[in-house]
């Protein structure tokens, strides 16, 4: 039986477009003639029964922000059987049939329990890493691509006025798709990623050297926040080369911001599926981009696959940016 009554939460980390699913899920809940909840601050909402009824204006003027209007949280209360009992309990008590759990990895397991505990239960990706192995996409990576390209650009700008190396970390704790692409997008010199170990000599002082040979006076370093230790990095160019080398950890700057175009049509189509799945009675769902089609695969199957890094833009990125 399709789901009546669905809850919506965002949960772990945030990222700009959010609250583009978030809209797609209450809109698409409402037109289907469902109630629908907004849970604040992640599962601890549902801990806590802090939620409320939405309505058609309730997610007006969202789509445009970063962030999450619904707030997000870590909730290690929840991350235990008693915590997903009692989130499911509270399900009942409210009516509420049906979740709609946008976030990463982390928040699609307890989406997997909740499934468990006989709520149904939908994941859609949110996450700036893209770091979902099910997924060629997730909520929130292109607006977080195009603010490194874009603070890089400006970094640029400095280093090559002064003839200097800049090593910039940008985010990426287990997977280098930001680094990788924003280090193509910018020219890096040289892109390091967590899942290729990198040789400093190799990899980094001697493509300094064979650039220098061809006239290049100015170096952009891109590193992966997981590859770590950037400011070390930059002191041992500096040490090495004599050239002045500075680091930049660009943070979470990366996070925030007005979701891209991209970010907010996909999230709204996302959202719009996560409920179409609810109303035909499906849980233990993770919504996810192949391609540019919308499917869905089975939660537990799709935390087990393996993310597959692309080496043919590692390729790419060592050829042009010499
Ligand atoms: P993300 O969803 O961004 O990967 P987290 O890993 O921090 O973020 O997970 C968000 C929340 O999801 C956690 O605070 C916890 O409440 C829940 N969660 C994470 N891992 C599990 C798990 N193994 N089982 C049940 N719930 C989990």
């Amino acid at each position: 039986m399709g789901a009546k009554c669905i809850a919506v939460l965002t949960s772990g980390g945030d990222a700009p477009g959010m609250n583009a699913a978030v809209r797609a899920v209450v809109r698409t809940g409402l037109s289907f003639g469902m109630k629908v909840y907004g849970v604040m601050r992640g599962y601890n909402g549902l801990l806590h029964g802090d939620l409320k009824e939405m309505n058609m204006r309730s997610v007006s003027d969202i789509m445009q922000h970063g962030g999450t209007a619904l707030f997000t949280a870590r909730s290690p209360e929840f991350n235990t059987p008693e915590g997903v009992k009692k989130a499911a309990a509270m399900c009942r008590e409210k009516g509420i049939d049906g979740v709609v759990v946008i976030g990463g990895d982390g928040s699609f397991r307890g989406a997997r329990d909740l499934t468990g505990e006989g709520i149904l239960t939908i994941g859609v990706p949110g996450t700036i890493d893209n770091d979902i192995a099910c997924t060629d996409y997730t909520v929130g990576y292109d607006t977080a691509l195009n603010t490194a390209m874009e603070m890089i650009d400006r970094i640029r700008d400095t280093t090559e006025s002064h003839d200097r190396c800049s090593v910039v970390e940008v985010m990426g704790r287990r997977c280098g798709d930001i680094a990788l692409n924003t280090g193509v997008a910018v020219g890096a010199l040289t892109t390091l990623v967590p899942e290729i170990p990198y040789d400093f000599q190799k990899d980094v002082i001697d493509r300094i050297r064979l650039a220098q040979s061809t006239g290049k006076r100015h170096y952009i370093i891109v590193v992966a926040e997981g590859v770590g230790h950037t400011q070390e990095l930059a002191e041992r160019i500096q040490k090495e080369t004599g050239i002045e080398t500075r680091a930049t950890i660009l943070g979470h700057v990366q996070r925030g911001g007005a979701p891209t175009l991209r970010d907010r049509v996909v999230a709204s189509r996302m959202g719009y599926h996560a409920v179409e799945l609810l109303q035909n009675g499906i849980g233990n769902r993770v919504v996810a981009m192949k391609g540019e089609e919308i499917v869905d695969f089975d939660i537990t199957e799709a935390l087990e696959m393996p993310r597959v890094f692309d080496e043919k833009m590692y390729k790419v990125s060592a050829v042009l940016s010499i």
